[in-house]
């Protein structure tokens, strides 16, 4: 047995590839100088910002961010700074864990085996699912969706990317032909007028919140959020509207720019299609509808559209506030067509930009083999399966004509019985899924559940009928692609604890005992797999064969995508469409629009608040499985929940500052302190969704197109807890 787990171990980084010098380090006494130090990308936030990371004794000690890496010159957040102290934390997997009892890595994977099989003879091999991450390596999602798919027969996988990125790719598909955020960070700091929407930059995204800061260009800097967030407080203009009313402002502003003529008639005619349709469409929203339906001011209209239309570099940015709705993809679209419509795209501190979430989310974007084929190509197109089959020697019937059901989908079709296997990847559903209560139930009617994590003690994890214990970040290599299409390194600065293993060399292990390991026989480690998914892309938009080595990565600092072969150095910021050309055949992007929808659940007399929820600080990252882990990061926060309710609303309901509230919904009731500030309008709560509780109260609704749940906007009560 141990040779089996030695022969799946790799090397320390420090045993391999060293960038050597002092990092500035000098002046630090011979005894805490680090013997060597290398740099990698976090493992956190799409930023993806460089950290210099310091051994001694052949292991990490400590880090420091990279003063060289283009992304964060030099800057890390909070988590970036304390990425190292979830590594050893006391609640680490450190053995499998099978019904309760730990246990050795072959038993582990003969129960692995035999439990997913007998699901799939009795039941058909589509009774077996996978729920993945965008936390992993590039190179592991790959393996994961490959193995899964090609290997084991599995028809349906989807990861914990469509809580964060599915808008914005269905989007992006829809109006440019394909998944490709168009932008370079340099475009924070070359911008007349940044548009931020739905985005709390300065503590979801700190580093490119650096960036804005860094423009010596005086930018108007415009956030469109109900709420006063700490980016609303620092903005040159806040635009506080109606939660989910930002697709009727968008059109009402569409209307106004072309009826004030700030439009780039030229860029329209010679490079999109569909505008006169759209042009049409816009026309219902006059800026007496549109102030009407967003709770604006018209002249807070016209004022913003002035900014638009009188700005020279233009860029708009949108997240979560945007992707997480019930009409997501629309509203992600009417935001392509302000950029397409007055030409701010293609230039520099121009753009129409998904700021992505998860360090690795463009990773699965593009190779996780869940919704779309390897390399953003799709399942249902027979030419792309015979392409896929044909770069990586399998035979083309192992590949799905179809592409999987979505998480949601999954998910009621355990409920429904249909899938009764369940093997989930560096997620925690049981914490972070929309309306969550009803999660524990839902598990326990699959016959097998498999978590596959860094930790035993997640929500998920204690729900398994076997545990898979995992390397961490830092204790594996791999490679990462950020927001703006940067490919960066991440390596094994220090050793899994106990018999863990990284992902990569569970799914080879895996490979092996199912007795598909013939087909995974290039796959040998990371770098090799790197090749494959280079070769895999190539001739497709994200063409990344042009990238030959690690080293060349490493290099480099970062390469962003495309780069074809023989396409020679890569320049250090590349932005996208600046030949107008974008990915549809004819070489135009579309203007897509639709009707606004009624929100799902709005308020009534028996629920009159609107729940919004979001990130809490920057030292908080989603379930905070790592970052609660960190004893300084834990003293960033404040500990606990606090709902934030407006002081109108407050005194109305006798609330004083510190008292306990209720809230409830139709799904379930949390209990939590009150904060009391005009950060939110009257009529609405705000909570952070770091504590598990937020997630019960969540409506499960979601965009049709992306299937992206909604967890922005719900109805609750709220009540002032007596006693
Ligand atoms: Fe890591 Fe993101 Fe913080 Fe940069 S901004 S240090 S990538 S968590």
């Amino acid at each position: 047995m141990k040779n089996l787990i030695r022969a799946f171990e790799g090397p320390l980084t420090s045993e391999v590839v060293l960038s050597p010098g002092e990092f500035g380090l000098g002046k630090v006494p011979a005894r805490l100088r680090p013997e060597r130090t290398t740099s990698m990308v976090c493992g956190y936030c799409s930023t993806g910002c460089s950290l210099n990371v310091h051994l001694k004794g052949g292991a990490a000690v400590n880090l420091t961010p990279d003063t060289e890496y283009p992304v964060n010159q030099g800057m890390a957040c909070p988590k970036g700074w304390e990425s190292l102290a979830p590594l050893g934390a006391e609640d680490r997997a450190t053995r499998p864990i099978l019904d309760g009892a730990e246990v050795d890595w072959h038993t582990a994977m003969e129960a692995f085996c035999e439990r997913f099989k007998g699901i799939q003879q009795a039941h058909g091999n589509g009774a077996v699912a996978f729920l993945s991450t965008g936390q992993i390596c590039t190179e592991e999602m790959a393996m994961l969706g490959s193995l899964a798919k090609f290997g084991m027969g599995m028809l349906h996988g989807d990861g914990n990317t469509r809580q964060c990125m599915a808008t914005s790719v269905v989007a992006y598909k829809e109006s440019f032909g394909f998944d490709a955020p168009p932008y370079t960070y340099q475009d924070f700091e070359e911008s007349d007028v940044i548009v931020l929407i739905g985005s709390n930059l300065c503590i979801t995204h700190p580093i490119m919140w650096q960036r804005v800061l860094a423009n010596r260009r005086s930018p108007e800097i415009v956030v469109i959020d109900p709420r006063r967030t700490e980016t609303a407080m620092q903005a040159t203009r806040h635009v506080p509207l109606a939660p989910k009313s930002d697709l009727v402002l968008f059109y009402g502003l569409a209307r106004l720019l072309i009826e004030r003529g700030w439009i780039d008639a030229e860029f329209i005619a010679q490079h999109t299609s569909g505008f006169d349709e759209f042009a049409r469409h816009v026309d219902a929203f006059t800026l007496a509808e549109t102030g009407a339906r967003t709770g604006l001011a018209e002249a807070e209209i016209e004022a913003l559209a002035a900014a638009i239309g009188s700005g020279k570099r233009v860029s708009f940015w949108w997240t979560m506030g945007v992707n997480q709705g019930h009409e997501a993809v629309r509203t992600a679209q009417a935001i392509i067509n302000l950029a397409l419509m007055t030409g701010n795209i293609g230039k520099p501190g121009t753009g129409a930009n998904s700021i992505t979430g998860q360090c690795n989310a463009m990773g699965s974007r593009l190779f996780s083999n869940t919704t779309n084929l390897l390399g953003g190509r799709d399942f249902t197109d027979a030419g792309h399966r015979e392409e896929v089959a044909q770069r990586l020697g399998i035979d083309v019937e192992r590949i799905p004509a179809s592409p999987s059901m979505s998480y949601d989908q999954i998910l009621d079709a355990i409920d429904r019985g249909e899938i009764r296997g369940l093997w989930i990847v560096a997620t925690n559903t049981a914490h972070s899924w929309i309306n969550r209560g009803r999660i524990a139930e839902l598990f326990e009617k699959l016959d097998f559940l498999v978590v596959q994590d860094m930790y035993h003690s997640t929500e998920t994890a204690q729900l398994a009928d076997l545990v898979l214990p995992a390397a961490a970040w830092g204790e594996k290599d791999g490679t990462f692609i950020n927001s703006e299409r940067r490919v960066g390194l991440v390596k094994k600065v220090a050793r899994a604890p106990g018999e863990a293993l990284a992902d990569f060399s569970i799914f080879k292990l895996v490979a092996s005992y199912w007795g598909c390991a013939q087909l995974f026989e290039s796959w040998r480690d990371p770098e090799a797999v790197f090749g494959l998914l280079a070769e895999l892309s190539r001739g497709r938009p994200c063409d990344m064969s042009g990238i030959e080595s690690y080293r060349m990565l490493d290099e480099a600092g970062g390469i962003q995508w495309p780069l074809p072969r023989g396409g020679g150095a890569a320049a250090s910021q590349r932005r996208l469409f600046e030949d107008g050309r974008f990915y549809h055949a004819d070489g135009r992007a579309r203007f897509v629009f639709a009707d606004p929808q009624p929100m799902p659940e709005p308020v009534d007399d028996k629920f009159p608040f609107l729940l919004l929820t979001g990130r809490g600080s920057s030292a908080q990252w989603h379930t905070q499985t790592r970052t609660g882990k960190s004893a300084i990061l834990r003293k960033l926060h404040p500990g606990e929940l606090l709902v934030e309710i407006n002081p109108a609303d407050a005194d109305r309901l006798g609330i004083q500052r510190g008292d306990r509230i209720a809230v409830a919904s139709r799904r379930g009731e949390i209990e939590a302190p009150a904060f009391i500030t005009r950060r939110v309008q009257p009529g609405q709560v705000f909570a952070a969704m770091h504590e598990s509780l937020a997630n019960l109260l969540t409506h499960p609704s979601f965009d049709p197109h992306s299937r992206q749940p909604n967890y922005k906007a719900c109805a609750v009560r709220v009540e002032r807890r007596r006693g």
